[in-house]
């Protein structure tokens, strides 16, 4: 609509997010799922011998506000299953670090799927 040089963010995109950057390919990751809607990559720093993040193309801030949209939710549950029948044993933990306090560094939602043995329990 106006002359602005610089588009300011939308709903879809966040320039300033890390993971819609990796989203558009800006930042490498070694991707194991893409479609329409989510991506899937490995995490930099896995916590588990498959330790996979499954993203929203969207930015979405975190899991409360993926829930109001629950076939998006529901697609990033079955995204991580199948990962983990693809990548391990088919056994997995799901986790969503919601706010500081619980452990969330990046504000763009993401399913944490760690699988590939016994896990150990407690914290991510
Ligand atoms: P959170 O702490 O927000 O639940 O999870 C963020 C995750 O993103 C962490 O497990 C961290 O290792 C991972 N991570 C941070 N930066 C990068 C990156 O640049 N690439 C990839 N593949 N993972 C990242």
């Amino acid at each position: 609509m106006g002359n602005s040089v610089t588009e300011p963010a939308t709903e879809r995109h966040d320039p300033e997010c890390l993971f819609c950057r990796i989203i558009a390919g800006e930042i490498p990751s070694e991707r194991v799922h893409e479609d329409d809607l989510v991506i899937a990559f490995k995490d930099l720093h896995p916590q588990a011998p498959v330790h996979v993040l499954v993203v929203p193309r969207e930015h979405r801030r975190d899991v409360t506000e993926l829930a109001q949209e629950p076939q998006l939710l529901a697609h990033t549950a079955t995204v991580a299953s199948r990962i983990a029948a693809d990548h391990a044993d088919g056994d997995f933990r799901l986790v969503f670090n919601t706010g500081k306090s619980a452990g969330q560094s990046v504000f763009h939602v993401h399913a944490h799927v760690l699988a590939g043995g016994k896990l150990a329990e407690g914290e991510l």
